[in-house]
């Protein structure tokens, strides 16, 4: 069940044409049929087939015939080229026109004020617009919005009988006959069941695509890490639970050495592995759902370590810096491995920028110490005060 859901929501989400025709051309089927055959199946009873006006009756039945050949046709066509990925406006507008025509011609002879028409409409636009690029759409609905003004006004002056395809009372007295509220029924529930699962499929599809834009958001395309926002979300929210718990909490600012070179040397694309590479030892290397690794940007990580003191973040970031060394890349087959310097930073207050600062000045120190190494230092008071005082 989870796997249809899965495969119609993609269907639905990929909006092909192809898909829209195939969708559109069936669905409204078994209505049609029902309204072709109802008045067929009322002969059999005096009573019932009175309800029916027999002469306008052969009009709308050959629209109904015509409609249904169309819709049969197209579904065939779609179903035979279902694999097509190109787009197909002229086919589309065809479709959508057909199941109209039909709807309208329904609503028009049995007054769709009265009747589960109008639920239909909106089932029919609603599809339209799910199934469909937002221009045929629009077609539609225009068209359709049109037709209803019209359709209105014709009925406000006598231009046209509201409900022609209906003579003789479908009510008895206040109540409606056994036979019109019996296929008032049957019509609902064929309409309001495609709807509902339509409108649950609507909401699956928004929920799937809200928690993709979130997880879009707040990762790193290239290694699948926390960018930056979302680190300094999460570090904001460490920091407070270090000043609240009294725990040790450390940072660990990453950079990759000679990263221009590694570009320059091995291309761009080796490059970006090189990143990627760095992120999955990061993920492996670190405690799931503990710490917190994040990229920066360009070739510069970030790795918090709540609940750690220095002597352990150090033994950590070593172990990084060294796994990180024994990798082996690949570019043109040619074998080339790559090193990183970090600057790592017991923290002490509850100022990011400030134990970024730090971190970064201890970065900088590996840096000019000849690189692949990790600086280590704990805050202190010193430094808890803003490098630069404005007076
Ligand atoms: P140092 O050891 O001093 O850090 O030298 P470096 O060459 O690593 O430092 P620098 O900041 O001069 O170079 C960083 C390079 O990283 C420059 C930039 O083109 C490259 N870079 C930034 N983002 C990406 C990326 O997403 N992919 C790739 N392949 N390269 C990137
Ligand atoms: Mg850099
Ligand atoms: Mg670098």
């Amino acid at each position: 069940m989870n796997a249809l859901i899965l495969w119609l929501e993609d269907q639905f989400r990929q909006q092909r044409d192809i898909n829209g025709c195939l969708v559109m051309s069936t669905l409204p089927l078994p209505m049609f049929l029902l309204f072709l055959l109802m008045p067929w199946v009322a002969r059999t009873d005096a009573a019932w087939s009175t309800i029916y006006n027999q002469e306008l009756l052969p009009f709308t039945q050959i629209v109904l015939v015509l409609v249904l050949l169309a819709q049969v046709a197209i579904g065939v066509i779609s179903w035979r080229n279902r694999d097509c990925g190109e787009d197909l406006p002229v086919l589309s507008l065809f479709t959508v026109v057909t199941v109209f025509a039909g709807v309208i011609t329904l609503c028009m002879g049995y007054g769709y004020k009265d009747s589960p028409l109008m639920l239909m409409c909106m089932g029919m636009l609603i599809l339209t617009r799910v199934l469909f690029r937002p221009a045929v759409y629009k077609a539609v609905f225009v068209g359709m919005a049109a037709l209803f003004v019209c359709s209105e006004i014709a009925f406000w002056t006598d231009a046209f009988p509201y409900a022609p395809l209906l003579q003789t009372p479908i009510f008895v007295g206040d109540q409606l006959t056994s036979w019109w509220a019996f296929w008032l029924r049957v019509v609902y529930c064929m309409i309001a069941i495609p709807l509902c699962a339509l409108f649950f499929m609507l909401f699956h599809i928004m929920e799937r695509e809200k928690q993709m834009l979130e997880q879009l958001v707040r990762t790193d395309s290239l290694t699948g890490l926390a960018n930056r926002r979302e680190f300094m979300q999460r570090f904001q929210v460490e920091l407070h639970r270090h000043a609240r718990k009294q725990k040790p909490l450390c940072l660990l600012l990453i950079d990759v050495d000679h990263f221009k070179q590694v570009n320059d040397s091995h291309g761009h694309p080796a490059g970006d592995r090189v990143l990627e590479g760095l992120g999955r030892i990061l993920l492996i290397g670190l405690r799931r759902n503990i710490d917190i690794a994040g990229r920066f940007g360009g070739e510069e990580f970030v790795v918090l370590l709540p609940e750690t003191a220095l002597p352990q973040a150090k033994a950590v970031a070593e172990h990084l810096a060294r796994r990180f060394e024994a990798e082996e890349f690949l570019a043109a087959q040619t074998p080339f491995n790559v090193t990183l310097s970090a600057g790592l930073v017991q923290i002490s207050g509850t100022d990011p920028d400030l134990a970024l600062r730090v971190a970064d000045e201890n970065l900088y120190a590996a840096k000019q110490a000849g690189r692949n190494r990790v600086v280590a230092t704990v805050m202190t008071r010193e430094e808890r005060r803003p490098a630069v005082v404005c007076e």
